[in-house]
């Protein structure tokens, strides 16, 4: 079946907001082997929205909503699509219930009318439940056979009804269009070297289809093979074999996931001392659950003076050789296994620009300290782009070094 989604709301046209959701749903829908096949991202406008329906419905017999589904005046999609659909509205009293026992939780009080309009279901749809807000989505199966659901707009919402309610409903209505596809991540090297080694090692495997997402730090290869899914598990094999360490685990989406699972197997822990990269390498870490396990702390010493109190770099190695060089970041180093007892540790030291360049240190010059057990490595770095860039490039590095020291140096024991 062909799926399209409606992604409704203002503030997605005018910059606002990134539609994350759509990122979201189409990541599950392509992983579930029922692929998105196009969108429609329209304003709060009954005209806007009718048309939109139109055109999805003429093309896909599964139609999405997302957003609008809320109290505000602003909000029409439910009242807009039943109408354009013939189904009436009704008021659920399980519904409303539903809303006034989550409102009660939060403490929060609403108007009635409010309450009233988020209980509106049309005729025979069926109600997804919202534990997480108070609109539910609504699943409206239609002659045809054809299917719409309204789905609501804040992401704390929208994402967990996708995976609790929405796709099992959606797998158990009608079997993958396609199969799966399989994902391997490659962790630190560049696309086209991973596309050479694929093409390689692919070559001989009919009907495998390769598709390339670049992140900094990490290349997905997705594999898909519409007319011949049983190829799918050897092609699998033999790029993980091809690209052994440099494969991530099949359960990490990032090297800094796959770093938490080293870590924590081994019992060792980890602190970060960030100057041009200020806290982000911390933010990756602790964006982990359970990164208390392994990640002790970090230092943001911006300023050469908190360098010095913070972490015992020496003023006469910052004055000989600028903030940004490997003495400093090797003492920037030995600072946190003094003061942290770590095991491990990165430090980060940078121009992120755009000013702050010079002939010799240029904007996107970045030293980048690692240690762990066995192993101090120190890397005079370059990156591209704007200063978020090279910031951003500067920490999904860190956590791909620090990974590969963690593989060359798994035999080196702990504190
Ligand atoms: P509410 O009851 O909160 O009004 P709703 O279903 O009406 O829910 P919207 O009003 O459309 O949802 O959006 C609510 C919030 O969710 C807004 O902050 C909006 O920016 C955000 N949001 C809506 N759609 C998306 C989307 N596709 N991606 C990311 N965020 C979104
Ligand atoms: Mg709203």
């Amino acid at each position: 079946v062909v799926v399209s989604v409606i992604s409704i709301g203002n503030e997605l046209l005018n910059g606002d907001t990134l539609n994350t959701n759509l990122v979201y749903l189409g990541q599950r829908l392509a992983d579930a082997g029922i692929p998105l096949q196009r969108e429609f991202c329209v304003p709060d406008e009954p005209a806007a929205i009718r048309a939109a329906l139109h055109d999805a419905r003429a093309h896909s017999e599964v139609v999405i909503t997302i957003g609008g589904l809320g109290p505000t005046s602003d909000d029409l999609t439910r009242a807009v699509v039943a109408a354009d659909l013939g189904l009436e509205l009704r008021e659920d009293p399980r519904v409303a219930a539903a809303i006034r026992a989550y409102l009660a939780r939060r403490g929060v009080t609403v108007p009635t009318e409010a309450v009233r309009l988020q209980a509106l279901v049309p005729r025979s749809a069926e109600v997804l439940d919202n534990p997480n807000g108070t609109a539910p989505g609504l699943w409206c199966e239609l002659p045809g056979p054809a299917l719409v659901v309204m789905l609501p707009g804040p992401p704390s919402e929208f994402c967990p009804m996708v995976d609790a309610a929405f796709l099992p409903r959606l797998l158990r209505r009608q079997p993958a269009t396609q199969a799966r596809s399989r994902v391997v991540r490659v962790a630190g090297l560049g696309e086209s070297h991973v596309e050479a080694r694929d093409v390689q090692t692919l070559s001989g495997l009919a009907g495998i289809e390769v598709a390339y997402c670049a992140r900094p730090g990490c290349v997905t290869v997705r594999l898909s093979a519409p007319q011949h899914p049983e190829a799918l598990d050897a092609a699998e094999e033999r790029l993980r074999t091809a690209f052994a360490d440099l494969a991530l685990p099949a359960a990490c989406q990032t090297p800094a996931e796959h770093v938490a699972i080293l870590l924590r197997g081994r019992g060792l822990t980890l602190a970060t001392a960030e100057s041009c990269t200020g806290g982000l390498i911390a933010s990756v870490a602790t964006d982990i659950p359970g990164s208390s396990d392994w990640f002790a702390g970090a230092v943001v010493a911006y300023a050469n003076a908190w360098k010095e109190n913070l972490l015992g770099v020496r003023p006469q190695t910052l004055a000989e050789h600028g903030a940004v060089s490997v003495p400093v970041v090797r003492e920037m180093l030995a600072g946190l296994h003094e003061r942290f007892h770590v095991a491990a540790a990165i430090a980060v030291s940078g121009i992120a620009g755009p000013a702050g360049g010079t002939p010799q240190k240029p904007v996107g010059t970045v030293v980048l300290g690692i240690s762990v057990p066995g192993s101090v490595e120190l890397a005079n770095l370059s990156f591209p782009g704007n200063r978020r860039s090279v910031r951003e490039r500067a920490a999904a590095t860190a956590f791909v070094r620090l990974r590969q020291a963690l593989l060359d140096h798994s035999q080196e024991p702990g504190p």
